[in-house]
């Protein structure tokens, strides 16, 4: 396993202006994760999990600081630049799946090789390859609404390893699934961390948390503890 430094964190802060208040969601925020580690983010409700995971997967920017994703410094990237970065070495699963509704599942998959420009027959290989390793062959040209929270969620997860992404961010990726489903989806997203990729998951129960790696603990937009076993 490499140990390079895939996520460089220094100093970086978010804050919101919520009228006239404002609302700091990261606080001098120092982060180093290396390469094919396995990560879990705690922390109360409004901790500020959410609000760098957002940073991390390139979808928000920081007030302040600077964010080195391996090696590159994304800060100074305009937002075209970024998008091309995010849709390289980053893949994304939310709680909620955040699916296209009137797409098919195999739409769903493929939709992040269409915006990179890969080619059409290119496309159908590995969309192909992901609807058999997730099991979804017969769920294929289903729509959103017409699957399963589960399978819902083996979709999003196709979709965001499409393009092979370094970094998977993962924020609640069980919260909205029934016990056993949220351990099947656990059991895919840890099988690509063996893969090599490097996984951040966003949880509030400490049993998910506890099977990654290294833990980390957000308080009030601070990282409290980093703690490896
Ligand atoms: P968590 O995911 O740990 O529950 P969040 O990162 O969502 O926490 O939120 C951290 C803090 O930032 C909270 O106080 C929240 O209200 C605030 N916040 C998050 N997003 C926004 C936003 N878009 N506008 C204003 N305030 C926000
Ligand atoms: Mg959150």
């Amino acid at each position: 396993m490499s140990t390079a430094a895939v996520i460089q964190l220094s100093q970086v802060n978010r804050i919101f202006q919520v009228g006239e208040q404002q609302v700091s969601a990261l606080r001098d925020i120092n982060l180093t994760l290396n390469a094919g580690e396995y990560v879990s983010i705690m922390g109360p409700s409004g901790s500020g999990k959410s609000t760098l995971l957002n940073m991390l997967g390139l979808l928000d920017r920081p007030s302040s600081g600077t964010y080195l994703l391996d090696g590159v410094n994304t800060t100074t990237l305009n937002d075209e630049q970024q998008a091309r970065v995010r849709r390289e070495k980053i893949g994304f699963v939310f709680q909620s799946f955040h699916l296209v509704p009137r797409l098919s599942a195999a739409s769903n998959i493929e939709l992040p090789m269409i915006l990179a420009g890969i080619p059409a027959e290119q496309r159908k290989l590995r969309v192909d390859e992901l609807i058999g390793s997730y099991g979804l062959r017969d769920r294929a040209d289903h729509r959103p609404d017409q699957l399963s929270g589960g399978q819902r969620q083996r979709v999003a997860i196709a979709r965001a390893t499409v393009m092979h992404p370094a970094v998977l961010l993962a924020d609640e990726p069980t919260g909205n699934l029934d016990q056993t489903t949220g351990k099947e989806v656990m059991a895919l997203l840890e099988r690509l961390a063996e893969q090599g990729v490097t996984l951040i998951m966003v949880t509030h129960d400490p049993k998910l948390g506890q099977r990654a790696s290294r833990q980390i603990q957000m308080v009030d937009g601070q990282i409290l503890a980093s703690t490896e076993t």
